[in-house]
């Protein structure tokens, strides 16, 4: 039951039109918001024009045919208090795409925010791309659709959109009455706490994502943090293909050979980080000099085109064929993240930024989990 994709990779549509970005007309969201883009941005930020969102944002062809928006907001890090605010103010904007995680410990009040605004008549459901990821401890096939539940529980919705596999890494279960999200650690009380990995194949847990898709559940399916021979392996058995692949991709981790085996083998990806060290300062995990915004490369095409470093990384992402998640709960960057389809990148502009490329994974299982969970649980070697 393999499908053919109808993704168009920037190549492809370069060739078409001239344009880099991958579009599909047919699926286009209107983003209107004339109106709150001409308010004056907050904190003495660039002028409000440059933070215009009234365009619509393209999207990527999934396998089934649905187009998932190549702008949404990522969700990790915001604070329960901030979630439904900054939901409701990002649908208001023009956002459409949202994405949680159970590990994110705040779909309760991401739904609380959806519905708020979903009844305010501002869109309806259809018009919304909602992702959500399974847990860690929640791969065995028993697990899976329990653990769906309860994010469609608290995100207030019928479905989702897509449902990933967070992490290729099994933990032993954790009862949802014990805890819940669960988190890394398998007994957080104990003097020293651990990771307790489980034994459940990716195979028995994609099994049970393919009937979520069955049961009507959640539309795609796809898996997150695979590399390229998980999911060879992965494509040798699945029923339902992945959708989509969600890694850490951003000018220091360009991960040619990733893009390119997705693209060649129909499964579209989510750049996850994409602002790069901007997520990591806070946590201690990348240090002075990383920040792909001060990089030179990406400063020149800013003030080349009269955007923010940050408009120039989101546009990079995009353009090479990728979906794009930045985080933020400010209003003026939430307009400032998504105003980035009235300009180009050139070829060489794009060769410039892929040239700073340094291997740099922020988001490794393989460091912080020892440093942060007394635990050595690699994923990549
Ligand atoms: P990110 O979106 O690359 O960066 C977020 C950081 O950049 C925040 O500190 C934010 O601060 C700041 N920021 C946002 N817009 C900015 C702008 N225009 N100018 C300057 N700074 C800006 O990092 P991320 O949150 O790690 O990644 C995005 C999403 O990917 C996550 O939220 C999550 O949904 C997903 N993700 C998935 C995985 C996975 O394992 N699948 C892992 C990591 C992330 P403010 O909030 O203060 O604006």
């Amino acid at each position: 039951m393999r499908e053919i994709l109808v993704y168009r990779t920037s190549n492809d549509l370069a060739a078409a039109s001239g344009c880099a970005i991958v579009l599909d007309a047919g699926l286009r969201f209107q983003m209107g918001m004339p109106r709150e883009s001409a308010q004056p941005a907050e904190s003495g930020r660039p002028s409000p024009a440059k933070y215009r969102t009234d365009m619509s944002v393209p999207t990527l062809r999934l396998h089934s045919g649905d187009g998932m928006p190549a702008i949404g907001l990522g969700l990790w890090k915001v604070e329960r208090e901030n979630a439904a605010r900054t939901v409701e103010d990002a649908i208001r904007c023009g956002y459409r795409h949202f994405d949680c995680a159970c590990d994110y410990a705040n779909e309760a009040e991401v739904g609380a925010g959806l519905k708020d605004v979903l009844r305010s008549g501002v869109c309806r459901r259809e018009d919304l791309w909602v992702t959500s990821k399974l847990w860690n401890t929640y791969h065995a096939a028993e697990h899976v659709r329990p653990a769906l539940e309860r994010s469609l529980n608290d995100l207030q919705l019928d479905y989702l959109d897509l449902y990933l596999i967070h992490f290729p890494l099994a933990l032993k279960y954790v009862p949802f009455d014990e805890r819940y999200p669960p988190g890394w650690f398998y007994e957080p009380q104990s003097p020293r706490p651990k990771i307790e990995p489980a034994h459940v194949p990716v195979s028995e847990t994609w099994r049970a994502m393919e009937e979520l898709v069955r049961a009507g559940k959640v539309h795609n399916i796809g898996v997150s943090n695979f590399n390229v021979s998980l999911l060879r392996d992965l494509l040798s058995y699945a029923e339902i293909p992945p959708a989509v692949l969600q890694a850490e991709l951003h000018p220091f981790l360009t991960q040619e050979k990733l893009l390119r085996f997705c693209q060649e083998n129909g499964i579209v990806v989510t750049a996850f980080s994409p602002l790069g060290a901007a997520s990591y300062f806070q946590l201690g995990m990348a240090g002075e000099g990383e920040s792909a915004l001060e990089q030179p490369a990406v400063r020149e095409s800013a003030l080349q085109h009269g955007k923010s470093p940050a408009q120039i990384v989101v546009r990079w992402g995009v353009q090479r064929g990728t979906a794009v998640i930045p985080k933020t709960t400010r209003r003026d960057r939430l307009r400032e993240n998504l105003a980035i389809f009235d300009f180009e990148l050139s070829a060489e502009e794009m060769t410039a930024i892929n040239a700073l490329n340094r291997n740099r994974r922020f988001n490794d299982p393989g460091e912080f989990c020892e440093k942060a969970f007394n635990t050595f649980l690699p994923i990549y070697e």
